[in-house]
């Protein structure tokens, strides 16, 4: 008999690509959403606070012990473990919670679930997707200290003994980092996104999972047959016969697709007549090296720093970014890892240096502009490059340059903080290249000075788009207006190109549009000297270029530059990119 199944579909958000099919194995925790409020006693205040201690200990000995045991394919991602250990005594939840219990002479649990939930909407207000992956690192680790202050049973992850697919509200970093891959085949879960820790874990472990699904886990009963599809953040329960077919062979097409483009990852990005462009991956985390690696990325070509402020709630010391910078330089060494200077505010707002509400945050004291008003700050961080740069292929980047003066007045820091560095006998270089951001438009029409200053310009095309057109990036009423291929930001791309080839001046676009492997023929066409994207577009942007032919795509950049439309950029790229569909197509390489 056919077995119809319902055929539940539930739309989340993928946490790692990937397909797979198997059998639900639940594992949630009681007891750490519902909690109540009780009023302690004057003389028992000690001994509350006593308690809440106790958890917190309790629960760094856990992940203590999580740490020791990590595997080795792991241990680039101690750093997450790590820091989810320092979250257990950030004063954000530490010192507020004891600080409620006594003064408001609450119970433990009340005061931890009310500090959370504080810290917590501190970061929601902000739009950054990233920080919204902090938000998850609070509320786990807050849930692992309520889980021992309740005294909730632990799921050791470690210990399943069949082959699953497993649901949870939530999974911590520690909770993925046990999962052992011959029993567990992918997961999903109510919370957390792209950009949590726990699905960077997962896309290490190449584990299929869909994140933020709200309520999975009600919905969901231990062994029931659920569909994990990564690709599409879709996960399917009870599906029928014909659905699970249908997903089988999907399955099997993604994994020999995967499995050729990567095998293929490591081969250059040379087009059929022999040009080769130089490909490189842009980074938030330092973890997220490897994956550059692993895609075949020949160095960083963006680490944006910020995410080391964001995280936390005070601003970082120069010896915690020297480690950093460091750890990113030698893994990467011999290839180079462009390290953007601070570019906070904005969309990036960091919680504790915003001193006044801006009407108009992406127009204010962001980026470079914030970094020379807090020289404090800016030394911290140029100190920390320029003594990582002693261990590797550093290269610096200022943010947001809309003028000459700024160039100089970041440069003239630098030298400063050499000059401290010399003074105090502390290794350092400062023997690399310096570039700049074009990502205001009166930098482009400064180029040829700015020029003078650097030795590379790197176009940052998501603002450059929102600063030429005058569309904020991250406002979804005008999203269908933000396009980087209208053909006022494709001259201006073309504007930047031609100064740097007239100054020798390497020309890199690190925006979002060289992620996009149909972009390929106009950026190729268009001259840029190298490409830096989101580590996972590296295999297919590569795959791409060499199906291209360099000579084709200058005489195709040249008539899309001629477009006065964004319908019609459109228009040309498709034809040219897929002739076959479009009878009047012009020929493709
Ligand atoms: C850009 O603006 O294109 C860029 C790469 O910087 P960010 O996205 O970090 O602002
Ligand atoms: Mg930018």
């Amino acid at each position: 008999m056919v077995d119809k199944g319902s055929d539940t579909v539930l739309k989340g958000i993928s946490g790692s690509p990937g397909i797979c099919i198997g059998q639900a194995y639940l594992v949630d925790r009681e007891g750490v959403d519902v909690v109540e409020k009780y009023t302690v006693l004057p003389e028992s205040i000690r001994e509350e606070v006593n308690r809440f201690k106790t958890a917190v200990k309790k629960s760094e000995d856990e992940l203590i012990e999580v740490i020791e045991e990590l595997p080795e394919e792991l241990h680039h991602h101690l750093t997450i473990l790590e820091s989810h250990l320092a979250l257990f005594k950030d004063k954000m939840l530490y010192e507020r919670a004891i600080n409620a219990i006594r003064e408001e002479a609450i119970n433990a649990e009340w005061a931890l679930k009310k500090v959370a939930a504080r810290a917590k909407a501190m970061f929601q207000d902000i739009a950054d997707p990233y920080l919204q992956g902090r938000v998850d690192d609070i509320v786990q680790v807050s849930d692992r200290i309520m889980m021992n202050l309740v005294g909730a049973d632990a799921v050791n992850i470690g210990n399943i003994d069949k082959r699953v697919v497993l649901v949870a509200k939530d999974l911590t970093p520690a909770d993925t980092s046990r999962i052992q891959l011959e029993r567990v085949k992918g997961f999903v879960t109510d919370r957390g996104g792209k950009t949590s820790h726990t699905s960077i874990i997962a896309r290490t472990l190449e584990l299929p999972s869909v994140m933020g699904l709200g309520n999975v886990s009600a919905l969901i009963k231990n062994d029931d047959i659920i569909i994990v599809d990564g690709n599409d953040g879709l996960v399917i329960i009870d599906p029928s016969d014909e659905t699970l077919l249908e997903y089988e062979e999907k399955k099997q097409r993604y994994e020999t697709r995967r499995a050729n483009i990567k095998r293929r990852s490591k081969i250059p990005a040379t087009t059929v007549d022999g040009v080769t462009i130089k490909l490189m991956g842009n980074i938030e985390l330092a973890e997220e090296i490897v994956s550059v690696m692993d895609y075949g990325g020949e160095g960083i070509g963006l680490f944006r720093t910020e995410f080391q402020y964001l995280s936390r709630s005070h601003f970082p010391t120069e010896e915690e970014l020297y480690e950093q910078y460091r750890e990113v330089a030698e893994l990467i060494f011999p290839e180079p890892v462009v390290i953007r200077t601070l570019d906070i505010n904005g969309d990036k707002a960091l919680a504790y240096a915003r001193e006044n509400d801006e009407e108009n945050p992406a127009l204010g004291l962001r980026a470079i502009r914030f970094c020379l008003q807090r020289p404090d700050v800016f030394m911290t961080q140029l100190r920390g490059i320029l003594r990582a740069a002693a261990f590797g292929n550093v290269r610096v980047m200022f943010p947001m340059i809309s003028g000459v003066e700024e160039v100089l007045e970041a440069k003239k820091m630098l030298k400063e903080a050499a000059a401290q560095l010399e003074a105090e006998g502390i290794p350092y270089s400062e023997n690399f290249e310096i570039g700049i951001m074009i990502e205001v438009p009166s930098a482009v029409v400064m180029a040829e000075r700015l020029a003078d200053e650097v030795d590379f310009f790197s176009i940052g095309t998501n603002d450059l788009t929102q600063y030429t057109l005058a569309i904020d990036r991250g406002n979804r009423k005008v999203a269908h207006l933000y396009n980087s291929l209208h053909p006022a930001v494709l001259r201006l791309i073309k504007q930047v190109v031609e100064v740097g080839k007239k100054h020798d001046v390497k020309v890199c676009i690190c925006g979002e549009m060289a992620s996009e492997p149909a972009n390929m023929p106009v950026l190729l066409g268009l001259e840029l000297d190298e490409l830096s994207m989101t580590p996972q577009s590296l295999p297919v942007v590569k795959e791409m270029i060499r199906g291209l032919s360099f000579s084709e795509s200058r005489k195709f950049a040249d008539r899309v530059l001629d477009e006065t439309t964004v319908g019609g950029v459109a228009t040309m790229m498709d034809a040219f990119v897929y002739p076959e569909e479009n009878e009047n197509g012009t020929a493709s390489a």
